[in-house]
């Protein structure tokens, strides 16, 4: 197998780091330089600009302004932009319910939805989990009730990422609670966050952001034509959404960006009178991530280019398991190192003493921003599907066992 990127591959590369060098606020990378995450207000310039140059709607088809790339291409482009670093497209609207749309949407829904999903002007949250339903999806409990021309919701979701933020939301619900498989009674609704009877309430993580939510339904009201898909055909939306788009799962771009930057503190940060860079024992533990980045890189190439040869679109490669674990394994390994080489810097508490002292605001700002990404990443390895459930997968899948 061969494992060179084309010369079209490489140019493309370049062609695409130049855009962001030149076109990324200032402002916004300044910011995340320093490890801090983008706000929504980033998020939505950022992808505007990309829209305008017809690179946000990804794997969307051409002529709903797709940019026509190959899957490597994507990965080229993706891993570029976290590497920047830049903020990343809006996973809900692109790779999400954008997807969604082509496949099981009306006319009437794609015209609606779509331009708006590629150049956000809608925010879009996920309502799929609820508090007895999360690995076990099938069992979800909120339940929608046709009433001539409108459904009534009543339920409850949780773990709603950006919900407050979010313009709509795409809800799995009980239309049939009778049915013979439980996954043959679920429907998949567009729903306007704004309808009266819709709570939201935040949850705090443990890093002190604002994240996530619990949403609640009271007889919401929702048109009858923001369904897609048949009634009771909800759940072949759902695999189709949770598996259509693999590519990009394991965020190596944000790894290596990590890397890159702990590689620079590490310069500027002394231990034992040198400069921590010159340790060997954390040159080795670099040395490792890195060796342990190339063998993700390889196999994400292969699965992703394998499954793109395939054109099997809708039905995930059950090896993308694979990226998803070891992806987030080095998320949560390389967001470690960015905390060890902070140091006392990585902790509140230590920072305001040192800041006092006159420290490097720089040091200060990049030590709390790392603590915070460790912490919340510590969630890698449960959203998208947790890593036991993935390894469930390759067990059976992969192994055969
Ligand atoms: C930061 C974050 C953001 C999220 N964003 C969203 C969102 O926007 N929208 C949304 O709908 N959901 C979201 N989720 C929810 C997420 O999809 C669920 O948390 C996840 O699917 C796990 O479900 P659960 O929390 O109910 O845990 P459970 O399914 O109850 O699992 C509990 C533990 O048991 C293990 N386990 C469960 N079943 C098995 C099994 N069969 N074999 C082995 N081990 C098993 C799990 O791996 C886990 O360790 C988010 C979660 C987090 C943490």
């Amino acid at each position: 197998m061969d494992l060179r990127f084309t010369p079209e591959e490489i140019a493309f590369r370049q062609e695409v780091r130049a855009f962001i060098r030149d076109n990324l606020p200032t402002d916004i990378h300044a910011k995340m330089k320093l490890g801090n995450g983008p706000s929504k207000e980033d998020t939505v310039r950022w992808q505007r600009i990309l829209n305008a140059k017809g690179w946000a709607a990804l794997s969307w088809p051409k002529e709903w302004d797709g940019p026509g790339w190959t899957a490597i291409q994507k990965m080229i482009f993706l891993e570029e932009n976290q590497m920047a670093p830049a903020p990343e497209l809006s996973s809900f609207n692109v790779t999400m319910i954008g997807p969604v749309l082509l496949q099981f949407g009306t006319e009437e829904q794609k015209q609606r939805f779509l331009p708006r999903a590629a150049n956000l002007d809608d925010w879009w949250c996920q309502g799929f989990s609820e508090p007895g339903a999360g690995s076990d999806l099938a069992s979800l409990k909120t339940a929608a009730k046709l009433d001539g021309d409108h459904y009534v919701v009543n339920g409850q979701k949780i773990w709603t990422s950006t919900a407050h933020q979010a313009d709509w939301c795409f809800v799995l619900v009980r239309t049939n609670p009778n049915a013979r498989k439980r996954q043959e009674g679920i429907s998949f609704l567009l729903v306007d966050m704004k309808t009266p009877g819709i709570t939201v309430r935040p949850i705090i993580s443990i890093d002190g952001s604002h994240h996530l939510n619990e949403v609640f339904f009271d007889d919401v009201k929702v048109p009858a034509n923001l369904r897609v898909h048949e009634e009771n055909k909800g759940w072949d939306v759902a695999k189709y959404l949770l598996g259509n788009e693999r590519t990009g799962i394991a965020r190596l771009g944000k790894s290596r960006e990590r890397v890159n930057a702990s590689i620079d503190l590490a310069h500027k940060v002394n231990m034992n009178g040198q400069p921590l860079i010159a340790d060997p024992v954390f040159r080795q533990r670099v040395a490792q991530l890195q060796v342990d980045m190339k063998a993700l890189e390889i196999t994400q190439y292969r699965v992703v280019s394998a499954f793109d040869k395939a054109k099997g679109a809708g039905r995930p490669d059950p090896l993308s398991s694979v990226l998803k674990v070891k992806g987030t394994e080095l998320l949560q390994a390389t967001t470690e190192l960015a905390v060890d080489v902070a140091g006392p810097m990585a902790t509140p508490i230590w920072a305001e003493e040192l800041a006092a002292m006159n420290e490097q605001d720089e040091l200060l700002e990049a030590g709390s921003a790392s603590t915070g990404s460790y912490l919340f990443l510590r969630a890698a390895s449960i959203y998208g599907g947790t890593n036991e459930i993935q390894k469930n997968i390759l067990t059976k899948a992969v192994l055969g066992l």
